[in-house]
């Protein structure tokens, strides 16, 4: 095998006529007619100078041309970056200098904005638009229809994904052939994916969730995808009939629910639900039950590893938990001090070791160092505890524990609690600076449609169930909860935006 990414994932298409993306207009677009895309897009590669092991950042709306960018590197051995079609020039200037791009594809809209930023990293800028026109395609309608693959190993990179930035400023996660290639192996088998399967794809691809995780599966499977350029109800709705399977975030679930229209018999002949990227609520899992009668099966994952545990396709699937470790990948939970392991139970730093987990952060030495162990084992920064039956209970991130007064409080348990009180939505408990602990304990809730919210009685409520220490000094009440594209509560604006409280 000369690619392994590109020969098990692409390669074994070439020439079927089979369906591989079917858009919402019903236009269809066959594996081989894909295939010819993507070689037209890597001989143009070529042309435009860049070569095997070169970066090609893409900001670029999610269309077929776009994923088939993905399948042109992979052939042409590139390094893939897709980047969050939000990001500013100010931040795709970041991307562009820090990964040391050579090719830049953006919308014609963006041109002018990334003119400047281009020539300052010295790389080629073209145009790729969401309805698939631009400079980039109109220069690769000449090209050949066929490419010769180039050769690559298992260890070779394939792309750099940056994180959400949820914590922080965004990491380039170097990924592997043998990290994408090994992950969605597994997947494929677990969640029992086949060429029967359509898979309803509402995800942007710019994140593992949307690119590898469904993108790969459904190309190792080969089935077909239901390829939605964005999240929208009345579509989705519209398509469901014709799918098998969906990956969300947990909003596309809660959204789905919130409409009358998603019905028992709209959902009945699905054959899985999955959910990822963020906590999908117990709540959410107990509705979307009692609604359809399927038990979404929720999975945990990250750009720096792909997917790393998921609850069992024919076991019991647990609300509030993510699973079981994936086979092949190893799950301990230690302390966040010592780095031992600690007891069956017990709450800590979650930890995986694989041949999903990445080589390191791109030019980030220290990073790297900081949290990929030399024995392999990569430091999630969340946290977690496994109970007595194996499943693994997400705590929290580890950037969110409060500390208050020197005592560990975790805001998910706390969280809980509120989002059972009587017309709260959901919360998000934070820390904010405190003279006197520290840190103390805030609570930022979301009322439902049904109005205000008592907020006295529901701090007495909660705090028989709660030591002292935990107890919220402040509830606060907002129309909605601050998210990125994923779904993830963004805690470090809510600190921000309260931090001064008690000062
Ligand atoms: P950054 O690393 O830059 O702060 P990020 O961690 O949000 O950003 P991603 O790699 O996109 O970037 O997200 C991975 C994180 O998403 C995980 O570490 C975990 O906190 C969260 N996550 C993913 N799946 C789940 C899940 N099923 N339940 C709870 N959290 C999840
Ligand atoms: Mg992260």
């Amino acid at each position: 095998m000369t690619n392994p990414l590109y020969d098990t994932l692409f390669g074994q298409h070439q020439g079927k006529s089979t369906t591989f993306l079917q858009l919402p207009d019903g236009t269809v677009i066959t594996h081989d007619a894909f295939l010819q895309m993507a070689a037209q897009y890597a001989n143009l590669l070529m042309e435009l100078g860049v070569k095997p092991g070169d970066r090609v950042a893409v900001q670029i709306a999610k269309s077929p041309q776009a994923l088939a960018v993905y399948a042109a590197c992979a052939q042409a051995g590139i390094v893939f970056l897709p980047l969050n079609t939000a990001y500013t020039a100010d931040e795709v200037s970041y991307f562009a200098e820090n990964s040391g791009a050579q090719l830049i594809l953006c919308d014609s809209n963006r041109f002018e904005a990334l003119t400047p930023i281009a020539q300052a990293c010295g790389a080629v800028l073209e145009t790729m638009n969401a309805d698939g026109s631009g400079t980039f395609t109109s220069r690769a309608h000449d090209m050949p229809v066929s490419f010769k693959t180039v050769d690559r190993s298992q260890d070779d990179l394939a792309a750099f994904l940056y994180t959400s930035g949820t914590t922080g400023r965004s990491k380039g996660a170097m990924l592997t052939q043998g990290n994408l290639l090994s992950n969605c192996e597994a997947l494929t088998k677990e969640w029992r994916f086949t060429d029967k399967d359509a898979l309803l794809h509402a995800l942007p691809i710019f994140h593992t969730h949307g690119l590898f995780v469904a993108t790969n599966i459904s190309l190792l499977a080969g089935g077909k995808m239901l390829f939605m350029p964005k999240f929208d109800l009345d579509v989705m709705l519209d398509l469901m009939p014709q799918a098998t399977t969906m990956m969300g975030v947990p909003t596309f679930y809660t959204r789905l629910l919130d409409d009358p229209r998603f019905t028992r018999e709209l959902a009945q002949h699905m054959r899985l639900f999955i959910s990822g990227s963020a906590p999908l609520l117990a709540e959410t899992h107990t509705q979307f039950e009692a609604r359809t009668g399927h038990r979404i099966l929720e999975r945990y994952g990250m750009t720096e590893t792909n997917m790393n545990t998921s609850n069992p396709y024919d076991g019991e699937r647990r609300a509030g938990t993510v699973g079981f470790p994936l086979p092949g990948v190893e799950v301990k939970i230690t302390d966040s001090k010592t780095g031992k392991t600690l007891p069956q139970g017990e709450i800590g730093e979650i930890e995986v070791r694989g041949p999903n987990v990445f080589k390191g952060y791109w030019q980030m030495p220290e990073k790297t160092a900081e949290e990929l162990r030399e024995d392999g084992f990569f430091i999630t920064g969340d946290l977690g505890r496994v109970d007595e039956d194996g499943y693994l209970h997400i705590v929290g991130r580890n950037k969110d524990l409060i500390i208050s007064g020197g005592y560990n409080i975790y805001p998910k348990e706390i969280e809980l609690l509120l989002d059972d009180e009587p017309g709260v939505l959901e919360s998000a408990v934070i820390g904010v600076p405190h003279p006197d602990f520290g840190e103390t304990v805030v609570g930022v809730l979301v009322a439902d449609n049904q109005g205000d919210l008592d907020l006295e009685s529901i701090k007495k409520n909660i705090s028989g169930s709660l030591a002292r220490f935990k107890h919220p000094q402040r509830l606060v009440v907002l129309p909605e909860l601050p998210r990125n594209t994923m779904g993830k509560v963004q805690k470090k604006e809510l600190r921000e935006q309260f931090k001064d409280m008690f000062t």
